[in-house]
């Protein structure tokens, strides 16, 4: 029997009652060493530290391959500490009120307690080469609120990407001790779809008398929301927002009903002067009750997790395919043989995939 203070080289047994597992604390040691960046990044996130973790999601979100090699090692690090917060989606037509609203119930979340990380997609930065959001005075009580963290994050250079950094800065954020993550999408295009496929509840906000189409409103966003507020329900508008909540109220009627038993409903709100969002904020919470217990919630997460798992699998597999220096050659000779008409589209991909495995 070796003494405790001597290494044991026995052959091992499996002890329960060893606190510390010696293969996880040279694993611990070796990653230490080689990237202390990642451990001392952790953790000040762990610790709530939002400088640390604002460095960490800028790791996130930049193209360099050292970079995202350290933010893969903080986004493991943090996996077990994440996932306790309600994910919250918004969406809504420019000028439609998201950031007013935001703040808002952002000042009533954070007003009960909890701790509230603001996130926006934009995919409008890949033209502009710089943020909507950038501009941090959209929410400027928010942004000195003690309880509440804004970080505007621009597009990537593909949607799959704002996706996986999305989904990874969430992550980090819950890691951190948020514990109420809202999501703002610009509501063009396909951010919706990319939001909808990251949050637990989907909110949309209207604006009065104006149709769907004046909107730019897609049929299918308002089958995505799990609730419609209608803003600016205030001043002249009030009548229109009242008629507006009744229409599409008789519209959501239409849909069949959800998986999840969940009956999406409409509201009148205005988040200028404040009304509207605490009732907003109930329904939110009623709806975390109502999922948790029927335990939607969590089967919900898990479909998103897949669904991640294999959109990173494709995203990876083209990464992989078109960085590769052998590959680009093969690809450009056999474009140059597509446009010759000497190959169909299909089979050179066919061949360039044949080329692919066996190597
Ligand atoms: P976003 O582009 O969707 O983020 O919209 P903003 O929050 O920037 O709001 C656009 C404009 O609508 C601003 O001038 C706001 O002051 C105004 N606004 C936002 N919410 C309300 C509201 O509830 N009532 C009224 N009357 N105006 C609002």
């Amino acid at each position: 029997m070796a003494k405790p203070d001597q290494p044991d080289n026995s052959p091992k047994k499996k002890d329960s009652t060893r606190s510390i597992n010696p293969d996880a604390a040279m694993d611990y040691l070796q990653r230490k060493k080689k990237n202390p960046d990642a451990l001392n990044l952790t953790e000040g996130i762990l610790k709530g530290d939002r400088v640390l973790l604002s460095q960490a999601i800028t790791l996130i979100e930049s193209e360099n391959p050292e970079h995202q090699e350290i933010a893969h090692q903080i986004i493991e690090n943090c996996l077990p500490h994440a996932g306790k917060s309600i994910r919250i989606g918004i969406t809504g037509s420019p000028g439609v009120g998201k950031s007013t609203f935001i703040e808002s119930i952002g000042k009533h979340i954070t007003g009960l307690d909890y701790k509230l990380a603001v996130l926006a997609i934009d995919p409008s930065s890949q033209l502009s080469k710089g943020s909507i959001l950038g501009d941090k005075t959209r929410m400027a009580k928010l942004a000195v609120d003690s309880n509440a963290f804004i970080r505007p994050s621009p597009a990537g250079t593909s949607l799959g990407g704002v996706t996986r950094k999305t989904r990874e800065t969430i992550i980090l954020c819950e890691a951190a001790g948020f514990d109420t993550i809202i999501i703002e999408t610009v509501g063009v295009g396909q951010s919706e779809m990319t939001v909808h496929s990251m949050v637990d509840f989907f909110l949309l906000l209207l604006l009065p008398g104006a149709g769907d189409e004046l909107q730019g409103i897609k049929r299918g966003i308002v089958e995505m929301a799990d609730l419609i507020a209608v803003n600016k329900a205030d001043g002249d508008r009030l009548e229109a927002a009242k008629l507006a909540k009744r229409q599409y109220r008789n519209a959501l009627h239409l849909f069949p009903p959800k998986e999840n038993d969940w009956m999406p409903s409409v509201v009148n709100c205005s988040a200028l002067n404040d009304k509207g969002i605490d009732e907003i904020w109930d329904i939110i919470t009623d709806f975390k009750q109502k999922m948790t217990t029927n335990q939607f919630f969590q089967k919900k997460r898990q479909q998103q997790e897949l669904q991640w798992f294999h959109e990173s699998i494709d995203a990876l597999l083209k990464q992989y395919f078109y960085q590769n220096s052998e590959f680009k050659a093969a690809l450009a000779e056999m474009e140059k043989a597509i446009l010759e008409g000497q190959r169909s589209p299909f089979r050179a991909a066919k061949k360039l995939l044949e080329l692919l495995l066996k190597n």
